[in-house]
């Protein structure tokens, strides 16, 4: 049940950004304010193929997931920091990725407040989320269990 009701939207945006993909460079380069994505329009548009498809295979549905509760969040067991290896980046894979040096990734709309409607604003929440991608940063510390003594 709860895995049908979080396909439908899941779908339904997948669908959407498909159908929407010709003039995604041009609604990017607009309120994000990067030219680049309009000027290399070809490049733009395999990038955005390719971030689908990466989008299709679980992504989307984790943003529902989150977003109506489903998903267990266990962020506050969540310890570490990001060594910006761009794994969670839709496997590097994100449109919005741009390589740093050392190897490093960076998010190129990292400042941007629609950023804030992202999947990306919240990762990792869980466990799931930091083995899914191998991230190498953040660890799920075990949960510390105080057990209740019997009293004689
Ligand atoms: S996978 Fe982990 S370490 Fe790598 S970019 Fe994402 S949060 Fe940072």
């Amino acid at each position: 049940m709860k895995n049908t009701f979080i396909q439908v939207p899941a779908k339904a945006l997948l669908l959407l950004a498909k159908v929407a993909l010709p003039v995604l460079p041009f609604i990017f380069g607009f309120i994000f304010l990067k030219p680049k994505y309009i000027l290399n329009y070809r490049e733009t548009i395999q990038k955005l193929r390719i971030h689908h498809k990466a989008l299709s295979q679980g992504p989307v549905r984790r943003y529902f997931e989150s977003f109506f509760a489903v998903r267990l969040n266990e962020s506050s067991q969540i310890s570490g920091s990001c060594t910006q290896c761009g794994s969670c980046c839709l496997n590097q894979q994100c449109f919005f990725l741009e390589p740093i040096p050392e190897d490093k990734f960076q998010c190129g709309i990292y400042n941007s407040p629609f950023r804030k409607l992202s999947n990306c604003g919240a990762f990792p929440i869980s466990g799931e989320d930091i083995e899914r991608y191998d991230c190498p940063g953040y660890v799920l510390n075990p949960k510390t269990v105080i057990k209740i003594a019997v009293v004689n």
